[in-house]
């Protein structure tokens, strides 16, 4: 079955072409990167997918439903949003703010149930979170931090997950530990969207990549047939060697001095 379905995709801020039709599939629970230089578009193209912003043309259909046509609180049980970062002008605690995400399941003035419980404890459990539970999102590390919302995502239940950055301000250790977490996602059924910075990590973790620029997708499908010295060239004005990672099989970019790049 077609997961995603995004046909002809147009969206301006004012006079400002942000998507010039974005055309793609997405028909399994993959992990999609979304690549490209800043204001390609990659923020814009994730909120109309989202169903936040509306095109001025074109469509999204989750499976096989409109996304502009569903009520906000369907769409939220279907679809989980994690932006770059978010701050609470109250004390929540992380347990709060991830039982945020139980919200569209929640009747007007009725207490959270058991079922809300529960699904608040695996999401937290699942990024690594329950332990952090009583203490305030706002004094959390950025690696916490992040954690925390991609839970508050989770406990949504959604299937699809898209994340804008979510991995730019952590160290290594995070890094890895978010992207091998969203990859599990996938194997639990969600379909997971993520920008991302990292062409090496992306080419690791990623089953598919969009690589966009100036509102358009210039390649897309698995890392081996994105990330190539031409696309680099294009996508990010920059001249890089494309090599195997003899570790894991995946395309490795390397700049060399031979190339003026350092
Ligand atoms: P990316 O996420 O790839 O950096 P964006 O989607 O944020 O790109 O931006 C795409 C284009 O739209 C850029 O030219 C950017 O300047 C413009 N843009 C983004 N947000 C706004 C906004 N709120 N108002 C006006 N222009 C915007």
């Amino acid at each position: 079955m077609v997961l995603v379905n995004v046909e002809d995709l147009h969206f301006s801020y004012g006079m400002i072409q942000a998507l010039k039709g974005i055309n793609f599939k997405i028909d399994d629970y993959k992990m999609v990167g979304i690549l490209g230089s800043n204001g390609s578009g990659k923020t814009t193209l994730l909120k109309n997918i989202s169903g936040y912003l509306k095109p001025s043309k074109g469509n999204v259909f989750i499976m096989g439903k409109s996304v502009y046509k569903m009520r906000a609180k369907d769409r939220a049980m279907l679809i989980g949003y994690v932006p770059q970062d978010m701050y609470f002008d109250f004390e929540f605690t992380s347990y709060d703010v991830v039982m945020m995400g139980r919200t569209p399941y929640l009747r007007r003035f009725q207490r959270e149930t058991e079922k809300d419980v529960n699904s608040v404890k695996e999401a937290m459990t699942l990024t690594n979170t329950w332990d952090l539970k009583d203490r305030c999102v706002n004094e959390l590390s950025g690696g916490q931090r992040q954690r925390v919302y991609i839970a508050r995502a989770l406990a949504q239940e959604p299937k699809i997950l898209l994340l804008d950055e979510p991995i730019s301000h952590l160290d290594a250790k995070y890094q890895i530990e978010v992207l091998s977490i969203l990859k599990q996602l996938t194997a639990k059924g969600i379909l997971v969207f993520a920008v991302l910075h990292d062409i090496n990590l992306s080419s690791q973790f990623c089953d598919f990549i969009l690589l966009m620029k100036d509102g358009e997708i210039i390649s897309m499908g698995p890392p081996n047939e994105v990330i190539t010295a031409e696309n680099m060239k294009i996508a990010f004005s920059v001249d890089a060697d494309v090599i195997r990672n003899p570790i894991t099989d995946t395309p490795l970019i390397v700049f060399s001095k031979s190339k003026g790049m350092i």
